[in-house]
């Protein structure tokens, strides 16, 4: 029953795990959350998938998150006459309005916002980057290019454009559709891909109008920029480390997924480290000891979740690359180095009653021998400030509410449970001594520290701390 560890686990569904025997293997295997990319998922095929994990959920007996994720304006060239042609380094090629298949010298590239934003000398990358084109001139209509690196183009190839920021929104029609699709199956995370600035997220707030988390991509350098802002206004952030690589040089990823990481812990909103954790176990039942360092290096830094992608979407290892994270990251938290290196960057409380009391139930945790930090949280606003302060001791998010249970189910060392409000202050620290025993993170006689707010359900009103011993 009980989960000992305290970093999540997010895998992405795809082919390789649509079922629900599989999406059991892989809750059962470590996983946490589960990503369905909208990039690649029909609205029937999401709406099954989110029966299925409920379905798992039910079974299992223990609340889980679901995160969909939205494609973004991700850009694409269009079509060759011939699907693909050989381009040689310095020649000229251009992109321009004109839908007819493309050649050697042109293709159309059907997105007339970028036509109009990119100046001589911005960058286009064709490809996650294999091929890199330099405007030369541009008139609206016609960009002017020269080829920098590669010798290759296809059909519908994506293109970054690490210079020119976008005057559109972060919402396509299809993410306006697929949002609306997936707000009604009630998931509990919505994931905003390509985000260039805070005002990005003004539309998407608007919809969702808090039925589920709103989930920052970080993956463009525009809102590396802006990052604190784009934090303060999001409910998680995520290291999209795979596009950040293309729009960014790659030796200055690993440092920016550090910035982010400790600006989100310091705002106390949870973040995501993604993409290519475990890449190698696509094709292969063990990863390379440079995943393996790469896991680690994320869970060490307090990150609060590390996500597989295509490993468990289209991998021929789902299961053993969600194994092999779940070792990775209780090896880790168990590393004699570990807490040093977590609490070097813990960050200070902020003055409410939920931070005073976070901190406080963190210190006697400390002092005392105590089995469990039971925090009662009804919009999941305490639950994410005791998480805040990376406690040892493992933590009981106790809400009445299924969807906080759920939403919660993302962050760092939260154990979620769904309970009946308590009917007084009495019946609070009973409750929370019971469900500490009924999943087996205490026993009689030990002790526990409960932290509510009393009236209960009183957003913000956290002001009661007991610590208390287990009866039998
Ligand atoms: P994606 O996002 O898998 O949707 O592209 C993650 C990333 O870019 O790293
Ligand atoms: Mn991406």
């Amino acid at each position: 029953m009980r989960r000992d560890r305290r970093v999540k686990i997010l895998a992405t569904l795809g082919p390789a795990s649509s079922d629900e025997a599989m999406i059991r293997k892989l809750h059962e295997a470590g996983a946490d959350v589960f990503r369905i990319n909208m990039s690649h998922t029909s609205h029937d095929l999401m709406r099954e998938l989110v029966a299925r994990i409920r379905a798992v959920e039910t079974a299992v007996d223990r609340p889980i998150g679901i995160l969909a994720d939205l494609q973004g304006p991700k850009l694409r060239v269009g079509k060759f006459a011939e699907g693909s042609v050989a381009l040689e380094i310095g020649q000229s090629f251009v992109l321009d309005d004109d839908p007819t298949p493309g050649d050697a010298t042109r293709v159309h590239l059907p997105h007339p916002e970028i036509l109009e934003v990119v100046r001589p000398g911005h960058r286009l990358l064709i490809d996650d980057g294999r091929l890199e084109l330099q405007a030369e001139s541009a008139d609206g209509k016609r960009i002017v290019t020269r080829v920098v690196t590669g010798t290759k183009i296809s059909d519908r190839k994506g293109v970054s454009l690490p210079d020119s920021t976008l005057l559109s929104g972060a919402l396509t029609d299809k993410d306006r559709a697929d949002l609306d699709a997936a707000l009604a199956e009630e998931v509990d995370w919505i994931a905003l891909s390509f985000i260039q600035r805070p005002e990005d997220l003004t539309e998407a707030r608007a919809i969702v109008r808090g039925r589920a988390g709103i989930l920052s991509k970080i993956e463009k350098p525009q809102a590396v920029e802006q990052l604190d802002e784009i934090i303060r206004l999001s409910d998680a952030i995520m290291v999209a480390r795979g596009d950040l690589g293309v729009e960014m040089p790659l030796e200055d990823v690993p440092g920016i997924q550090k910035r982010i990481t400790r600006a989100s812990r310091r705002a106390g909103k949870p973040v995501i480290v993604a993409t290519q954790m475990l890449e190698s176990m696509i094709s292969a039942p063990v990863p390379t000891r440079a995943e393996v360092s790469d896991v680690s290096i994320a869970v060490f830094e307090g990150a609060d979740a590390v996500m597989l992608s295509a490993e468990s979407a289209a991998g021929s290892y789902p299961v053993e690359a969600v194994g092999m994270m779940n070792r990775i990251a209780m090896k880790v938290e168990r590393d004699p180095l570990y807490p040093g290196i977590i609490f070097a960057q813990r960050p200070e409380p902020e003055a409410t009653g939920a931070d005073a009391i976070s901190l406080a139930a963190r210190q006697i945790a400390d002092t005392l021998s105590i089995s469990a930090i039971v925090t009662y949280t009804s919009t999941g606003g305490t639950g994410l400030r005791t998480a805040r302060e990376r406690p040892r001791t493992p933590i009981l998010a106790l809400s009445p509410e299924r969807s906080t249970a759920r939403r919660l189910s993302l962050v760092w060392g939260l154990q979620c449970a769904v309970t009946e409000d308590a009917v007084d202050l009495d019946d609070v620290v009973k409750r929370a001594c019971r469900v500490s025993v009924e999943q087996g993170y205490a026993k009689v006689g030990e002790k526990v520290i409960v932290m509510a707010g009393v009236p209960l359900r009183t957003p913000g009103g956290t002001n009661m701390l007991r610590i208390a011993t287990v009866e039998g």
